[in-house]
């Protein structure tokens, strides 16, 4: 039987990504009065599992480029920090376009990238076909690369963050289910779990795609649509390790090299009210023929396995950080999308930060507040 302290300062819902970034950035903050509790027997098994391990910082807005660029900092230093080696490699992303409308967009995100300090290219399909002469860019109308971008062991940051955190006395809890926040008028002062009640001043819902059950407990709807999504990997084949993730978003796919041959993914939405994703194969044709259109030596590839998890998302796409306006002592980190290994790092930082300091100065959390969405800002029934 799992014995958890009654009271703590802060307790963290979600063993994710999110949660153990939480963790170590309180650590790291000198707040080690945490407990974090994940439902899971193990940390990370959920949507940080799942994960391509992809580390885009190519973003449209410049408060998601900046999180990005924090969470690529921090994933180049986890080895020095943590001891846990990120497996990072700094291939690229190639982003290609075959449209007027993405390539305006493709080039507007480019010069703000740029201006925020990151090395994006512009290409023709010449150049691209000239650099990567292994893709058809027949179709295409131009790309975007940056060069910084890349990839890494998504396992490895999760662990690496777990042992910073639990290293300097934050409490880690795993097989815990937290069943309810704790309610104290308005104010949220704890959580009800499988395993007892927990005092708190502060509670974090980091809980991934489980992150609006968790908020309805204190009568909130978040506005989180959790959509799965599916990556197949093929055995091994011939194909260069060092190419960048190439993301084809008009023909919905992407691909990068993974442990001498593939892995793959329709890049599709497709919003799920079942939270235990099952991995459906009946794409995968059509996802091979887009897959051989864009990189012909696919053909040569077979599949071996596949895996589903869930991206939540919001309404514009970008991560719900921070207070929520009637409910005191609730953080949220949560919303993360398809980006939450590239911006998880900093989003622990910048929650910690507030926890801790009151305000986040490593990067601003009013962007990401929940009451852009509504006015006002959230339902409490
Ligand atoms: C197929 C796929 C590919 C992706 N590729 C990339 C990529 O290339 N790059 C990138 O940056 N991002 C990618 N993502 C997105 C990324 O994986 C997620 O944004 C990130 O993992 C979210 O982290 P999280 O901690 O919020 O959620 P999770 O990892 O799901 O963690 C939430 C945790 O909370 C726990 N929990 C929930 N409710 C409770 C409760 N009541 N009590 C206790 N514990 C609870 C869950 O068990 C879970 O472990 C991808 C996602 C998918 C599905």
């Amino acid at each position: 039987m799992t014995e958890l302290p009654k009271r703590v300062r802060v307790v963290v819902v979600g063993g994710g990504i999110v949660g153990v970034s939480v963790a170590r950035h309180l650590a790291g903050l000198g707040e080690t009065d945490v407990l974090l509790l994940e439902r899971e027997p193990m940390l990370g098994s959920r949507a940080s599992a799942a994960s391509a391990g992809g580390l885009r910082q190519q973003f449209s807005t410049e408060h998601d480029v900046l999180m990005a660029m924090e969470g690529v900092r921090q994933i180049r230093r986890l080895a020095e920090d943590t001891g846990h080696h990120p497996e990072f490699r700094s291939h690229g992303y190639l982003m290609l376009a075959c449209g007027e409308p993405r390539m305006r967009a493709y080039e507007a995100g480019a010069a703000l990238q740029r201006r925020l300090g990151l090395p994006v290219e512009t290409l023709s399909p010449a150049e691209v076909a000239r650099r990567w002469s292994i893709l058809d860019a027949s179709d295409v109308l131009g790309a975007v690369f940056c060069g910084t971008d890349g990839i890494c062991d998504p396992h490895a940051v999760v662990q690496g963050f777990a042992t910073y955190a639990r290293t300097r006395g934050v409490r880690i809890a795993t097989e815990v289910e937290v069943t309810g926040l704790l309610l104290d008028g308005p104010a949220v002062r704890g959580v009800t779990t499988n395993h007892g009640t927990v005092r708190s001043e502060i509670v974090v819902n980091a809980g991934g795609a489980w992150a609006a059950r968790v908020a309805a407990t204190a009568g909130l709807a978040l506005p989180l649509r959790p959509c799965k999504r599916q990556i197949f990997s093929t055995r091994p084949f011939p194909l260069p390790p060092d190419l960048p993730l190439v993301l084809d978003l008009d023909r919905r796919f992407y691909f990068r090299p993974e442990s001498g041959g593939a892995i793959l993914s329709a890049a599709e939405v497709e919003e799920v009210a079942d939270l235990e994703p099952v991995l459906d194969w009946s794409g995968v044709p059509d996802l091979v023929e887009r897959a051989v259109h864009r990189c012909p030596t696919l053909a040569e590839a077979s599949i071996a396995r596949g895996w589903a998890g869930l991206r939540t998302l919001t309404p514009d796409d970008s991560a719900i950080l921070g207070e929520v306006p009637g409910r005191p002592g609730l953080i949220l980190a949560v919303g993360l999308g398809g980006h939450g290994i590239t911006q998880g790092p900093a989003v622990g930082l910048a929650v910690a930060e507030l926890i801790v300091r009151g305000e986040s100065s490593a990067l601003p959390l009013a962007p990401f507040h929940v009451g852009r969405f509504s006015d006002p800002p959230l339902s409490i029934v």
